[in-house]
């Protein structure tokens, strides 16, 4: 069976660093889990490194946390289903929500309960995810605020995600904008802004953010030590976290452009080759199901990744210094999209160092 090795100890010093430069800046700090699928001994790891709050976005990875006996408080990230809402306040302390039924709903819920849950009203400042559009967000949090039982605590934005938005000193500034110009027209206070994720702890890095920002919602930077959106290795934390071993299950010598009349590889792509002559080539037991083929990469250098299919991974090894044979393994780097499909996978043996 593939593994995957996780190094405990980096992910607790990330975790610490994080930490201090966000509470340096008054900035208060929920640990995203939905990376490692709320992983019991990866959270663990990082609440004992002194980060008190998490942040998931699927209940069930929520429910796991709980059930492990886990107490902090926990924001969810992606509003509920409406057929899981009771469900869903009895285990959260916080939810973003963007969409004025949701609030209804929610609301409805917690009276029914006896409950309270914290809410956050999430804004697009443009990245077209989630977030009710900047230029209407004063007019519905106000009217969101009559109606919500002195629920809402706060305003958030999430960039990046989606349309790639880069988080600057300009669309934070809009975020602390509205939160002021939605305080004087309904004269209620909000007492969070919780400003974004990883790709905001660039501005903090640059001693740019402006102050008015309390929260950020980090899971890549802490479990990953980089930074997708802005692309960029945070030299400032440890990399390498998570390892990939996966074993040769055939090993030979074959052409490096295929035989016949070419059509679409397994998931509809177009595959593209180069005649490159005769070469020999791993193909190793893990694939798509396991892995995200751009996001892996193999810690030899020598060796180039030529393809993944569901269940197989083609490697070019021909490069390589070391003499591989049937049944040796092969490690690779692993990056967001490797980490989330590793650890979904059940196929894949997580080993924890
Ligand atoms: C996933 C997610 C995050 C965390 O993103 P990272 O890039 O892993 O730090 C933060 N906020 C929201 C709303 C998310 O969905």
């Amino acid at each position: 069976m593939p593994r995957i090795k996780i190094y405990l100890n980096k992910i607790q010093e990330n975790a610490k660093r994080v930490k201090k430069l966000c509470y340096s800046k008054n900035i208060s700090l929920n640990f995203v889990t939905k990376g490692v699928c709320a992983d019991i001994i990866i959270t663990k790891t990082v609440l004992s490194s002194g980060i008190p709050y998490l942040a998931d976005s699927r209940i069930e990875n929520v429910k796991n946390i709980r059930n492990a006996g886990i107490k902090s408080s926990i924001m969810l990230l992606r509003p509920p289903s409406y057929e899981r809402l009771d469900e869903c306040i009895n285990l959260v302390d916080e939810i973003l929500i963007s969409e004025l039924k949701t609030l209804e709903k929610i609301v409805e819920c917690c009276k029914i309960n006896n409950r309270k849950v914290n809410l956050i009203y999430m804004i697009d400042l443009g990245d077209l995810r989630e977030g009710v559009w900047f230029e209407n967000a004063v007019e519905e949090i106000a009217y969101a605020l009559s109606i919500d039982n002195h629920q809402i605590v706060g305003l958030g934005t999430n960039l990046g995600c989606y349309g790639g938005v880069i988080y600057s000193e300009d669309n934070m500034n809009l975020l602390i904008n509205i939160k002021q110009e939605v305080e004087k027209r309904t004269k209620r206070k909000l007492n969070k802004i919780s400003g974004g994720s990883t790709a905001a702890l660039k501005l903090l890095f640059e001693n740019k953010m402006p102050s008015g920002i309390n929260n950020l919602r980090v899971g890549e930077a802490i479990l990953l030590g980089v930074d997708t959106t802005n692309n960029i290795t945070i030299h400032q934390l440890i990399q390498d976290t998570f390892v990939l071993e996966a074993e040769i299950i055939e090993l030979k010598v074959k052409p490096s452009i295929p035989v016949g009349k070419i059509g679409k590889d397994a998931f509809g792509r177009d595959p593209e080759f180069k005649d490159i002559g005769l070469r020999k080539k791993a193909i190793l037991n893990v694939g798509e199901q396991d892995i995200h083929l751009s996001s892996l990469s193999p810690l030899d250098s020598k060796i180039k990744i030529l393809h993944a299919s569901s269940d197989h991974l083609i490697c070019d090894i021909t490069d390589c210094d070391k003499e591989l044979k049937l049944g040796d393994t092969i490690e690779f780097k692993m990056k967001y999209g490797s980490v989330m499909r590793g650890m979904t996978s059940k196929y894949v043996q997580k080993v924890y160092l």
